[in-house]
């Protein structure tokens, strides 16, 4: 397989598929940028190594063909900043002037294609349609993980088209070397943290984690079904009915496996979801009529840190508590630091999927763990231990 540092690039058109999806203003002004910087290490290589490159991405999800809101064209000066230096575009990812275009590179030019949306061939991995994509470049590569769950045109459908010229981009390698760092060669003592909302939605990846880790530490909403399936009292808690038995099953998985799991102890509860509601720490398996858990409370924030910190690998997924409110962020804030603190420990630490990545965002300690996941869908699917179709593509 080939590999981005070892392959030539010199005189090759490089296409690259980059996830340049952000979020734009009134004014389609970038408001964060962190995505298009994630990509720059991976351009900037085929560039520096005597390469052109050909950038094809998606923005947001436009329905019926072009919409001006969802075109990659506000994007093109903040790339020409980023790469600091002229960035080419194309008003159409496919035809003629993409194609003449793209021709005419030299190494060192830089084409951004149009929104490749704009064409439900993208989404719908039609093969004519990624044909005349690869048709532009010799070399492809795929740096975009936030797409690599779906088998879109430009995610996996185009790689046939390049056999023995097709490799991951950086960033995806980074991902992919951590989510094996946690769940192929982790060091031991391994604990995974499993927060949000649901158990419905975490239920794969929970006994996908069951194979791996040493402890399993369940906080957020789903711990209160947990605790209702074993005799707990939650009051209004978040509970979902069908899953009392999942819980047991999984707790009896556990046992049987020699994990430990370490639901909350204590828990903050609110007579309101809301920032202004009463509060009180009660008993997670004793919470009063009228009163909800909103986040994990002083005895299990004492045993969750003291267990992060006892790690050589963690793996966190999903907040303790509804963190977006202050009142309620404590429990969450309470392990993003200790994920940090564990980092500086020496343990690998990797944050994914969603609302956790947004917690550590707001702590501001995205840049105190090992890795913090780019792709939310994908990188739950990836720990779910599924298949990625983009991944695929590059490896078979
Ligand atoms: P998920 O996308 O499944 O990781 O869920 C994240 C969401 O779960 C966040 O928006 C949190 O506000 C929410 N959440 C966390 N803890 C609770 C809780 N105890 N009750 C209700 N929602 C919660």
């Amino acid at each position: 397989m080939q590999n981005i540092d070892s392959y030539d690039f010199s005189g090759k058109k490089a296409l690259i598929r980059v996830d340049f999806n952000v979020p734009l203003n009134d004014q389609f002004q970038v408001t964060d940028n962190t995505r298009i910087k994630a990509a720059v290490p991976t351009i900037k290589k085929v560039l520096e190594n005597g390469g052109s490159v050909i950038l094809m991405s998606h923005l947001g999800r436009p329905k019926n063909g072009p919409e001006e809101k969802f075109s990659l064209r506000h994007i093109l000066t903040e790339t020409e900043r980023l790469l600091d230096r002229p960035v080419q575009f194309a008003q159409d990812c496919i035809g003629s002037e993409a194609v003449e275009k793209a021709a005419a590179l030299q190494p060192g030019d830089v084409l951004l294609l149009e929104n490749l949306r704009f064409y439900p061939h993208e989404t719908g991995g039609d093969i004519s349609f990624s044909k005349q994509l690869a048709s532009m470049g010799d070399v492809y590569i795929n740096d975009a993980f936030g797409t690599a769950h779906r088998a879109h045109a430009s995610t996996t459908i185009i790689a046939q088209f390049f056999p023995n010229d097709k490799m991951f981009g950086y960033l995806i390698e980074k991902e992919i070397e951590s989510v094996s760092k946690v769940m192929d060669a982790g060091e031991h003592p391994i604990t995974a943290i499993v927060g949000g909302a649901k158990v419905s939605s975490k239920i794969i990846i929970i006994e996908n984690l069951l194979n791996k880790v040493d402890h399993l530490i369940i906080g957020g909403g789903m711990a209160y079904t947990f605790a209702k399936a074993t005799g707990g009292q939650v009051g209004g808690s978040l509970v979902e009915e069908d899953y009392l038995e999942t819980a047991l099953g999984i707790m009896q998985q556990a046992k049987e496996k020699g994990v430990q799991i370490l639901l909350p102890a204590d828990t903050l509860a609110a007579d309101a979801f809301s920032n202004d509601a009463n509060t009180q720490s009660c008993n997670t398996k004793a919470i009063p009529e009228g009163w909800m858990g909103l986040d994990i409370a002083e005895k299990a924030i004492e045993e969750t840190v003291q267990c992060i910190l006892n790690s050589k690998t963690i793996l966190w997924n999903g907040p303790m508590g509804v963190f977006e409110m202050d009142k309620f962020q404590k429990g969450t804030e309470a392990v993003a630091k200790a994920v940090a603190h564990a980092t500086q420990q020496g343990a690998f630490t990797l944050v994914g999927g969603g609302d956790s990545v947004a917690a550590v965002n707001k702590f501001k300690l995205a840049d105190q763990v090992s890795h913090v996941s780019t792709g939310g869908g994908a990188m739950l699917e990836y720990l779910e231990g599924k298949e990625l179709p983009g991944i695929a593509a590059i490896l078979n």
